[in-house]
């Protein structure tokens, strides 16, 4: 599940890597992953690569002469960068950028959906795109304007986790944010007072630094296909918290798994199911 954290490390790894390599050619082999024909990729051949960088989930390869490749691994894809081209036996790439030095820029999904996808835009258009133009600001780093984004009657997991809000969380570390700032992730965003939102801004910008800290250590060139994302509350229900090692617990929300602890977050109450399938009954 890239987010923020895994999205950032994949975007500096990339960006140093890559800087000023030349591109011989582009090819899109999965049939639903680019979603734009003009320009066409074929444009790309011979300009180079400027910059690698993220906004919210997003990658954005910037190259010369005023193009850019928009990028979204949605919930299974991966950027990787390869000395020796794919073979033919290859089903996983959706987007192969073959570089004149022999290295390849792949964007490969794993599991049974095709749902990365891949835009070639003219630099002035980028910011535009409906992709970037609707994000909200930057969960990291900061400083967010938290009374302002809060302001809502829904549920915390739901505004922190939704991109229009405040880009680049999603349901993996919007757990590990909740459980660090001692918030159940029911409660209402409107609801959430002063010092409780000085510690959730605390949480944001503590539990993504922890995280980026640790894949910079621990990522290499390729990005792996499994990530090892230092998760503690995250689909560990059962397992002990961390902090007050009473059992975390999980909950249904939407077609979500939240994990939290009752201790530390709900005042020692068990959250009740809230599955879409029901809430549309
Ligand atoms: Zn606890």
């Amino acid at each position: 599940m890239p987010e923020l954290p895994e999205v950032e490390i994949t975007a500096r790894l990339l960006d140093q890597a890559l800087a000023a390599a030349e591109i011989e050619s582009a090819f899109a082999p999965g049939i639903n992953a680019l979603k734009t024909v003009d320009p066409p990729l074929s444009e790309l051949a011979g300009r180079r690569i400027e910059r690698v960088r993220r906004r919210g989930k997003h990658l954005i390869v910037e190259v010369s002469g005023g193009l850019a490749l928009l990028i979204h691994l949605m919930s299974a894809g991966r950027l990787q960068l390869y000395d020796k081209r794919a073979g033919p036996r290859d089903r996983t790439s959706r987007l192969l950028v073959r570089l004149g030095d022999g290295r390849e820029l792949r964007l490969r999904e794993f599991g049974s959906k095709q749902a990365a996808w891949v835009k070639l835009l003219r630099a002035d258009e980028l910011e535009h795109d409906p992709a970037l133009a609707t994000l909200g600001p930057e969960a990291w780093p900061g400083p967010l304007p938290l009374e302002q984004l809060l302001d809502a009657p829904r549920p915390l997991h739901s505004l922190l986790r939704d991109q229009h809000t405040i880009a680049g969380i999603g349901r993996s570390w919007v757990d590990e944010i909740l459980w660090s700032a001692m918030l159940s992730p029911f409660k209402r965003g409107e609801d959430v007072d002063e010092e409780e939102r000085e510690r959730l801004a605390d949480a944001i910008t503590a539990t993504i630094e922890r995280a980026l800290a640790h894949y910079e250590q621990a990522v290499k060139l390729p990005i792996p296909d499994k990530l090892p994302m230092p998760l503690q509350v995250h689909r560990h229900e059962g397992q002990l918290c961390p902090r007050c090692a009473s059992t975390l617990k999980s909950v249904h929300f939407e077609d979500y798994v939240i994990a939290y602890c009752p201790a530390c977050q709900t005042e020692g109450r068990a959250l009740k199911d809230r599955r879409l399938s029901r809430l549309l009954r």
